[in-house]
């Protein structure tokens, strides 16, 4: 039976690989030439939180969310949860981009 501190390491692990993917997807998306844009021109991106259930999605102009990867010091996240270690640089309604502390 596994103890309950390796279970939650376990479950961070989960939550690491989660945002790694989202990630990862979201990156592909990006480097498309045309991708899906909605009738506003913004893209939908996945979640960047730590939560392994999350399935929301984030929609942002292409441009910003490029400009996002370039850095590599942001995350993209719908808005429903805050990092200690992140704050809040920018929110438009369910859209937030966290920068590391
Ligand atoms: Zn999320």
């Amino acid at each position: 039976m596994a103890s309950n501190a390796s279970k939650k390491l376990v479950a961070v692990e989960d939550d690491i690989a989660h945002r790694v993917a989202s990630r990862t997807s979201n990156r592909q998306k990006a480097a498309e030439l045309e991708p899906t844009t909605d009738a506003q021109g913004l893209v939908e991106f996945a979640c960047e939180c730590k939560s392994g259930d999350c399935e929301r999605s984030v929609r942002v102009p292409l441009y910003v969310y490029r400009r996002l990867l370039d850095s590599d010091q942001y995350l993209l996240q719908a808005g429903h949860h805050a990092f200690t270690s992140y704050r809040t640089i920018v929110q438009l309604g369910l859209m937030r981009i966290e920068e590391r502390a």
